[in-house]
């Protein structure tokens, strides 16, 4: 687990949030693998969690994480999970949100607990600071696709899918409360 964090804190170490303060982006994916461990996700779940954006956010750095070097530092069970919930950046962003909606009920019970454990933080991020330069409109946007993406992945882990729910009112009342 603590190698996994050290992997993703290397591989995050000049990715920041895209919050005002510039949160090291390492924060995100710890974040993310304490929801899972808090809400009682199998292991392979919370090891995804740490790596899930290693290969998605590396692609332009000098040197991009693939999908083989995780399968050789981690195995191939928590290889695989990071890349059920990794985007095919190739494609037209919207494209790419259309598919995580679509594809949602379609992944693995690990994957569609990391998935909605990333929407948690994603969410709760836009509830506390705001994406630079995002106007308002993008951020409701935001929480509603969030919401769409998240019906598909609940179902597996009563915890998670309660703590989506707080944490998606919590996220529009702040919106709310901004406008
Ligand atoms: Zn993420």
């Amino acid at each position: 687990m603590l190698r996994a964090t050290l992997f993703a804190a290397r591989v995050h170490a000049t990715h920041t949030r895209k919050g005002e303060a510039g949160e090291p982006y390492v924060n995100h994916v710890i974040e993310v693998a304490a929801i899972l461990a808090e809400a009682g996700a199998p292991r392979i779940a919370i090891l995804a969690g740490l790596l899930h954006d290693t290969v998605e956010d590396s692609d332009e750095d000098p040197d991009p994480i693939t999908h083989e070097r995780l399968v050789a530092e981690f195995g191939t069970d928590v290889a695989d999970v990071v890349a059920e919930a990794t985007d095919d950046k190739s494609l037209p962003k919207e494209t790419r949100k259309a598919l995580q909606v679509r594809n949602a009920p379609k992944k693995t019970d690990a994957a569609k607990m990391l998935k909605l454990a990333d929407k948690i933080s994603n969410l709760r991020a836009i509830a506390a600071a705001p994406p630079k330069g995002w106007p308002h409109a993008r951020m409701v946007e935001y929480v509603g696709w969030a919401g769409r993406v998240a019906v598909g992945l609940r179902g597996v882990n009563p915890a998670l899918d309660a703590l989506f729910d707080a944490t998606y009112r919590d996220a529009l009342r702040a919106l709310a409360a901004r406008d």
